[in-house]
């Protein structure tokens, strides 16, 4: 699903911020980021959705060649990614509906078809009877729900989240986490950047380690290093 050879980014400040990064997620894998605040878990996040380029190396996703890919086809990469974010992003003054409705909307999928795809991601993340709420009716732990239903809404093979639970208490991050599991179980690749080391280790997920912009580990089971 994900391929990074030799991959490098420096910033135009010159900041270094990956450093000849190497790995591999494979179809309907699961994994977590890790590493502290500045060791580039987010610009690789950022490159595997095209929100910045690789300066060197390549970056393969869904068997696309990244570095290949023009302005005009980035959208249709960013269709099969569903991103996550820290601060969920969500429109205030739209209901959580038509949040969730947005990449449909912007696709132009028919009406009905956006009702069915909506109602279904509701159900998923729990929160059907909330869909004609604003976003700001909601707890902290349903608006980043919302922001998940907008995320899978039109299937996307895979998922991105960059911090997703760092607003949230460890129990509501659990909950989380057991989202993004159940999705997991359908087949969806996922890629969670996050600081949480406790909440990884309740986990038992593959676990790639950043520092300073190199990968520095690579361990099969979040738990074999952090159970002590
Ligand atoms: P993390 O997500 O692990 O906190 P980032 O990928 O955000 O790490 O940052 C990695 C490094 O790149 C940091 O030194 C950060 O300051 C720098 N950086 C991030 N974004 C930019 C940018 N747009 N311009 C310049 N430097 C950046
Ligand atoms: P349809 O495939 O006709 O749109 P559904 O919307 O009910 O039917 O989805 C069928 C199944 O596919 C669901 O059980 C759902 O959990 C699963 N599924 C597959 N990929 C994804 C994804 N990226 N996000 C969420 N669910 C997914």
């Amino acid at each position: 699903m994900i391929e990074f050879a030799e991959v490098s980014k420096r910033y135009p400040n010159g900041q270094e911020a990956l450093k000849r990064v190497n790995f591999e997620l494979a179809d309907g894998e699961m994994a977590f980021l890790t590493g502290h605040s500045g060791a580039g878990k987010s610009t690789l996040l950022k490159l595997i959705c095209l929100m910045e380029r690789a300066t060197s190396g390549q970056v393969v996703v869904n068997n696309k060649n990244l570095n290949r890919t023009s302005r005009r086809k980035i959208p249709g990469v960013r269709r099969n990614i569903g991103m996550i974010f820290q601060d969920h992003r969500l429109l205030f003054d739209r209901t959580v509906f038509d949040n969730v409705a947005l990449p449909l909307m912007i696709e132009g999928y028919p009406h009905r078809e956006i009702g069915r795809r909506v109602r279904a991601a509701l159900d998923k993340v729990g929160l059907l009877s909330k869909e004609k709420h604003s976003p700001i009716m909601l707890s902290g732990g349903e608006q980043q729900r919302v922001g998940i239903a907008r995320a899978v809404v039109n299937k996307p093979p895979l998922l991105l989240a960059d911090e997703p639970t760092g607003n949230l208490d460890p129990e509501l991050s659990a909950e989380i986490m057991h989202l993004f599991e159940q999705f997991n179980q359908v087949g969806v690749s996922l890629l969670i950047a996050s600081h949480d080391l406790s909440l990884i280790a309740q986990m038992h997920y593959r676990t790639l380690v950043m520092k300073e912009g190199r990968l520095v580990q690579d361990q099969v089971d979040s738990l074999e290093q952090d159970s002590e």
